[in-house]
């Protein structure tokens, strides 16, 4: 269902919700079985509906959780659910936990809430060398598991692009997304090579960020699609609070100002954007 923008929204802090008319946002990273959400999940999503994020995309970060993912996305109509074990969770996890990734992608496969990733899976380098080979195991194993499964992958690459890419190229997956997106335009362009977009999210209204904005303002169009990564990365006007989904049209509004375009033409792309490089969002309405 599309929903109407309050025209004329305005906030003390950050951009004005942009008039979107019709159009719906998609939500491509969304945390939304966080315990973070426990308490009001059904508000959180019902909100996000009511700006006009419509769908949601709903990572899972462990086997202990693909559950709880399946759960919400039965519970809340637009919720698609993604299924992977993160690189911050690897150190908890069993190698039988990719045999059973693999199993619950392919029971998942055929129901009404089929998973549209998997995700969210990647490297991450900023926690040290620990456990580096670890890592690149579990990683290199679930581009296995996708690729078998045809499916597209949700990347988590931080301080650690490189070495994603190189993974990426290794297994040949079915194009993907990379989360939070923090690095340079060689490196956008070797995404978007290999069928990938890139995610961008609350980041966007960070000053400091200065390299993610002037990347953001000037990649061709057809590489970005939205994320809010909540409850994580708060925009700047939440001051560190808790991020939701709801947040996603006044970062549309910042990237559209940062791009010089409108934030109508700037919903329908990273929408099309996102159900071309997740085709199941499509099947998903
Ligand atoms: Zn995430």
């Amino acid at each position: 269902m599309a929903h109407r923008v309050a025209l004329g929204a305005v906030l003390c802090d950050g951009p004005a919700s942009p008039a979107l008319a019709d159009a719906v946002l998609i939500d491509t990273h969304c945390h939304l079985a966080a315990n973070d959400f426990a308490a009001d999940r059904a508000a959180v999503v019902a909100a996000a509906q009511a700006v006009g994020v419509a769908t949601l995309v709903v990572p899972a970060l462990s086997a202990d959780g693909f559950a709880a993912v399946r759960d919400c996305c039965r519970r809340y109509p637009g919720c698609i659910p993604a299924y992977g074990i993160h690189p911050l969770c690897v150190g908890d996890a069993r190698e039988e936990d990719l045999a059973e990734l693999r199993r619950w992608l392919e029971r998942e496969a055929d129901s009404a809430q089929a998973p549209v990733a998997v995700g969210e899976i990647g490297l991450d380098f900023l926690v040290g060398p620990t456990d580096v080979e670890r890592q690149q195991h579990f990683f290199l194993e679930q581009l296995r598991i996708a690729r078998d499964a045809g499916l597209p992958v949700l990347l988590h690459t931080r301080r650690a692009i490189d070495q994603v890419l190189a993974g990426l190229r290794r297994i040949g997956v079915n194009g993907g997304i990379a989360h939070a997106f923090n690095g340079s335009r060689q490196q956008a362009d070797e995404f978007l090579r290999i069928g990938c977009k890139l995610g961008y999210g609350g980041t966007l209204s960070q000053a400091r960020a200065s390299r993610i904005r002037q990347l953001a303002a000037t990649l061709p169009a057809e590489a970005i699609v939205l994320e809010s990564d909540a409850p994580d990365m708060p925009p700047a006007w939440l001051a560190g609070g808790r991020n939701t989904p709801a947040e996603l049209p006044r970062i549309l509004a910042i990237l559209a100002e940062l791009r010089a375009t409108a934030p109508i033409d700037l919903a329908a792309t990273t929408s099309a954007n996102a159900r071309q490089v997740l085709p199941r969002l499509r099947l998903a309405g």
